[in-house]
């Protein structure tokens, strides 16, 4: 039986040892982040540090409200615990003001929303289908049910490869902005490998009246790195998670201009929480302090790096990528060119029995449904946390390759199951826990 007096789970998973049951569930999925490959775009590896404060005596607090405005005593911590949360974000982003308390990045969008519409306000976002999230105003969504959303997407695919097209349309936003009067505009997606320039939205916004907002989810983390343009300066929000490629606790955070502080704010709270979660307050601080160090600005332009080998090894693999290639932390794969019958949904399961963690997606005008898809994504974020190189992505790509054209083979599936064990032991994501075991 594992030794459960310790475990790689958490900084303090000694005192887990009074609940096996859960003590072993953390086990086993320490394992698994330790010996498969973490390759979901939207995932990442926090410090130990970030760890530690999420799983620390600040969840005993209720704090609703705000430093020096809360409605419960006893928050002369907690409130500098806010404070010092706040400054770090708005120093990180050149922000006037921030708003730490989202529980998740879908709250912070609700948010947004809710302090600058009337319910029935049209919105301007990306298409769900060409790489816009759910909170931007997809039928299963709240969002749908209270804003009227029209979209934009992508331009065409071409055989140019000066000019792969499936980058944004942006005769489409203008067009669409100017026949259908916007309130507000959303830039920002969830499965879109190149950059997303504020200019051009700044600009339609400008011309029909709409405020922008920023979704900056997905590249935070490289934009706090100065590997992307920040676009603070040309929004009026900017909503973010602090776990994708920002590294932090799973959360969310809403830079603003100061004279929109007040608005966002009640929006949050009251608007749609209740108090909030000051452990996770305390871990996104450590996050953006560890963000503002030079050593975050190499990982972010590592992680870019090795994104881009990862796409160009796939490509070599036979893979399509959506747009040509990528500018970020991810890459969005055509599995069709590869083979015609291969689903998304089937690779990321091959994919899974080879300990290589994708999700599955849909590529633009993907013939398959959401379901199923045509398509992968695959980041870099995690690996390159825990200290992948171009190297291992080359490996990592033929890895996959042979992985899904030998998909029916149970042996050649194991083998490569056994490559990626290998792989992993190199590089370990938390040694520190691994220390904590042997002493
Ligand atoms: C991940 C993501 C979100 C939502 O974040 P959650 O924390 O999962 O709620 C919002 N917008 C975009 C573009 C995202 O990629």
């Amino acid at each position: 039986m594992t030794d459960l007096s310790t475990n790689r789970a958490t900084p303090m998973g000694t005192w887990l040892r009074h609940d096996p049951e859960l003590a072993k569930l953390l086990e086993e999925e320490a394992t698994r982040q330790r010996t498969t490959l973490q390759l979901i775009a939207s995932e990442n590896f926090t410090s130990p540090a970030v760890l530690a404060a999420t799983g620390s005596i600040l969840t005993n607090k209720y704090a609703e409200g705000y430093p020096g405005r809360r409605y419960y005593g006893g928050n002369q911590v907690i409130d500098e615990v806010e404070d010092l949360a706040r400054r770090r974000a708005m120093a990180l982003f050149g922000a006037e003001h921030a708003n730490v308390q989202p529980h998740a990045g879908a709250v912070a969008n609700l948010a947004v929303y809710q302090a600058l519409l009337e319910p029935g306000d049209t919105v301007l976002a990306m298409r769900l289908d060409q790489g816009g999230h759910l909170t931007h105003g997809s039928p299963a969504s709240i969002t749908s049910k209270i804003w009227r959303f029209v979209a934009y997407g992508v331009t065409p695919a071409s055989n140019d490869s000066q000019h792969p097209g499936e980058t944004i349309d942006f005769d489409q936003v203008a067009e669409v902005a100017r026949r259908e009067r916007p309130k507000l505009i959303v830039a920002g997606a969830t499965a879109y490998p190149r950059q997303i320039l504020a200019d051009p939205f700044r600009q339609v916004a400008d011309e029909v009246g709409a405020r922008l907002m920023f979704d900056l989810a997905h590249p935070a983390g490289l934009v706090a790195a100065g590997v992307h343009p920040n676009p603070v300066a040309l929004s009026d929000v900017v909503t973010f998670t602090t776990h994708k490629t920002l590294r932090g606790p799973r959360g969310g955070a809403i830079v603003c201009r100061a004279e929109l502080a007040k608005q966002i704010d009640s929006a949050v709270f009251p608007g749609l929480q209740g108090g909030p979660l000051e452990h996770v307050v305390a871990a996104k601080a450590v996050a953006f302090g560890e963000a503002q160090q030079p050593e975050f600005r190499a990982y972010g332009a590592q992680v870019v790096a090795n994104a881009q080998v990862l796409g160009e090894s796939l490509a070599a693999e036979g893979f399509r990528l959506v747009s040509g290639g990528t500018e970020n932390h991810l890459v969005l794969v055509d599995l069709r060119r590869f083979d015609e019958d291969l689903t998304g949904k089937v690779a990321q399961e091959v994919l899974d029995r080879a300990g290589i963690t994708v999700n599955r997606n849909t590529i633009p005008d993907d013939p398959r449904s959401a379901f199923v898809t045509s398509g992968l994504r695959l980041g870099t974020a995690a690996e390159t946390t825990a200290g992948m190189g171009p190297e291992q992505m080359r490996h990592i790509a033929r890895l996959i390759g042979t992985a899904l054209r030998r998909r029916h083979d149970d042996t050649e599936l194991a083998a490569v199951r056994g490559e990626v064990a290998e792989l992993c032991a190199g590089f370990v994501p938390y040694p520190e826990l691994d220390g904590a075991r042997e002493a």
